[in-house]
């Protein structure tokens, strides 16, 4: 029976591809950012509605989420399939939440297909701001997962991989106040932010020798004073501070809130720290069972999956924090030549490309699959929940 249901689920997804490569240029060519991606949220929901979908949107407390639902037999679980669509400032969809969008909507409308005959439910989840604002945090705190079984999707890169983790991250303003006065004629009387700021870029760079290897700290000015000849009463700068799991990335987060105050002391000025709520993004802990039913399923239709290796470049996701409460995966497909990096032009036009989007395609029916899986054997959501449980219980999950 599964081998037919598998069979209409590919034969779904096949017989929407122009309409699903034709929603992922839409968003390529009219880039929205962080939670101002009304135009893209409108087009997604739109889709599902249109293909039988009961959509609500807005959801979880947010304007640009949308939940689309379709219903199967009483008594299974629910499985969401999540879509991004956010881009990033300036360079456009560097990150290609585009394809992510249009992979999730296609393995939506794929298991729907089948939907029917078994039991349980799909959710479409529309998320918002994954590039700093945080959309799925914000949702995980609203509750939107809260009768989720398991969550899935698929982010592009440049090389195929099941089950890669991701580093904890916070994003930190700080701002540096001192006094104004001229530059030249009366520099004694000023107090200068701006050096509060360097001094701390300063502080960061020697502490960074010290640090573990997969520890990140970065930043940029985004105040740094108004005129040469004026000593800067104020600067500001923006900060990520990451690492491997939460345990330590909350180690490295004080030290460096500590080399920012130290500035501060230095240079007699005052400082304002401010950790956004929305940016504690978790570390990715990938479900081990669902990452190798998409591998499986994605080789089956002739994708190279290749092994994560140990130093592992990688970013952070708020799909971390769903990883956390649910068992989650977070596969990437590879739609740009290796070694292409992220958030770059390169990346973006790549984004673009027929064969990200044959790849995009071949990643949205493993997904499908995956989840078709989830719902005709229990005994494969009662693996995926049991390693969850057992993390829990063990701390893996937020590390050490
Ligand atoms: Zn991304």
């Amino acid at each position: 029976m599964t081998d037919d249901l598998r069979s209409r689920v590919i034969a779904r997804i096949e017989s929407e591809r122009g309409a699903l490569v034709e929603l992922s240029l839409a968003l390529h060519r009219d880039p929205e950012i962080a939670f101002q991606e009304h135009r893209a949220s409108e087009r997604l929901a739109s889709f599902l509605g249109e293909r039988g979908f009961e959509v609500e949107r807005p959801y979880g407390g947010l304007d640009t989420a949308f939940r689309g639902d379709a219903a199967g037999r009483d008594g299974g679980p629910t499985l969401a399939i999540l879509a991004e669509y956010d881009a990033l400032p300036d360079i456009g969809h560097a990150c290609g939440h585009n394809l992510i969008a249009m992979i999730g909507a296609g393995a939506a409308v794929g298991v729907r297909e089948v939907i029917g005959e078994l039991a349980g439910r799909i959710a479409a989840i529309g998320t918002p701001a994954e590039e700093g604002g945080g959309g799925k945090v914000a949702l995980v705190r609203a509750g939107a997962f809260a009768e989720v079984a398991a969550a899935m999707m698929v982010h592009p890169s440049s090389r195929t991989i099941s089950g890669r983790t991701s580093l904890a991250s916070n994003r930190v303003e700080l701002e540096f106040r001192g006094r104004a006065a001229h530059a030249a004629a009366q520099p004694d009387r000023g107090i200068n932010a701006l050096d509060g700021l360097i001094q701390t870029f300063n502080a960061v760079n020697a502490m960074r020798q010290h640090l573990r290897p997969d520890a990140r700290v970065h930043g940029i000015i985004t105040s740094g004073g108004s005129a040469a000849n004026i000593i800067p009463e104020y600067a500001a700068g923006k900060f990520s501070v990451r690492a491997r799991d939460r345990v330590y990335q909350q180690e490295v987060l004080r030290r460096f809130i500590a080399c920012a105050e130290g500035a501060a002391k230095a240079t007699g000025t005052t400082l304002m720290v401010n950790v956004n709520e929305n940016s504690g993004y978790e570390n990715m802990v990938p479900s081990t069972p669902l990452t190798e039913r998409w591998a499986e399923h994605v080789r089956g239709l002739g994708i190279e999956v290749m092994q994560s290796v140990e130093d592992e470049r990688m970013g952070s996701t708020d799909m971390g924090n769903v990883s956390q409460i649910v068992p989650a995966a977070h596969p990437y497909i590879a739609i740009a030549p290796e070694g292409t990096p992220g958030h770059s032009t390169a990346f973006r036009d790549a984004a673009a490309t027929p064969g990200a989007h044959a790849n995009a395609i071949a990643a949205a029916k493993a997904l499908a699959l995956v989840a078709v899986d989830l719902l005709a054997d229990p005994g494969l959501l009662a693996r995926a929940r049991s390693e969850f449980e057992e993390r829990q219980r063990t701390g893996v999950v937020r590390g050490g």
